[in-house]
């Protein structure tokens, strides 16, 4: 057999491979909560959540990012999850959103202004959907030794009244900036934007575009730009583009380019919107 022949064969074998070995499938580590305690803890920290930012109420926006969340909601893992997510757009003009255990989701005006079409949207919200499946809060709440935590959660199953968030506060487990609950390690990041991409592709959206915003993001944030506060709450090892496009490639081929048809609308109605000014940077977390 002549060399290119050859090395044309290997080729057809190792992408065979790569497909045969099909997406990259993640499972909840330890966790000393119940799913029910995710979502009654999800609950408390929206409410939290709604009193301290400031909810867009615009119909149309929230309407959109719903529609959205719709697409990526139907995806396998998302429904195999069972919990109930929700989408809520706030005013804040950082790059970012967040989303609580058991499914509360927070969009950032920030964000529906820096993404460049409908995809890089989606791709953010499922990797954010991806740390709510993998419930990589109260997973890293659970590892964190605390020696009263698997009382404070057995006495809320007992029945007894009183506010989750309330006890896990008082345990250090809070809302608050770099909060265990919302700052994943890179693990678990790597491990959203892989399981964010299956949710993208079934949605109907290009999981590539994932990759090119955070591409974008990291270039922007190289230039001084916007771009940081996302990657800083979301460590970006190098290889990270380079991972989800990858991760493409294990998928079922399909046509992407699914677009609700509002994101020029969408686009058009956020600019109107006015966001608080940001905090001193004294007040903000540290970048890393
Ligand atoms: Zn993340």
């Amino acid at each position: 057999m002549n060399p290119v022949r050859r090395v044309a064969l290997a080729l057809v074998f190792l992408t065979t491979l790569l497909f045969a070995q099909g997406p990259t499938r993640f499972h909840p580590g330890f966790n000393l909560f119940s799913k029910d305690q995710d979502m009654q803890l999800g609950k408390e920290s929206a409410e939290q959540v709604r009193k301290q930012m400031v909810i867009v109420k615009d119909p149309f926006l929230n309407q959109y990012v719903n529609e959205v969340g719709k697409r990526l909601v139907s995806s396998q893992e998302a429904q195999a999850s069972g919990f109930p997510f929700t989408f809520e757009v706030v005013a804040d003009s950082s790059i970012n959103a967040f989303a609580l255990p058991g499914g509360p989701m927070f969009i950032h005006t920030g964000l529906l202004k820096a993404v460049d079409n409908e995809a890089q949207l989606a791709g953010v919200m499922g990797h954010e959907m991806s740390h709510v499946i993998l419930r990589h809060g109260t997973n890293q709440a659970s590892k964190a030794q605390l020696i009263q935590l698997p009382a404070a959660l057995a006495s809320q199953m007992g029945g007894e009244n009183g506010s989750m968030l309330g006890k896990l506060t008082q345990l250090g487990v809070g809302l608050g900036a770099n909060s265990v609950l919302l700052k994943f390690s890179r693990t678990a990041e790597s491990q959203a934007d892989l399981t964010g991409s299956h949710l993208m592709a079934e949605g109907g959206y290009d999981p590539k575009e994932m990759a090119r915003f955070f591409q974008k993001l990291s270039e922007q944030a190289g230039a001084g730009g916007n771009g940081l506060q996302f990657l800083s709450d979301h460590p970006n090892p190098n290889n990270r583009q380079h991972a989800i496009e990858q991760e493409a490639q294990r998928l079922p081929h399909k046509t992407y380019g699914y677009q609700t048809g509002d994101f020029q609308h969408m686009k058009q109605v956020v600019a109107g919107i006015k966001e608080p000014p940001p905090p001193k940077p004294k007040e903000q977390a540290p970048q890393q």
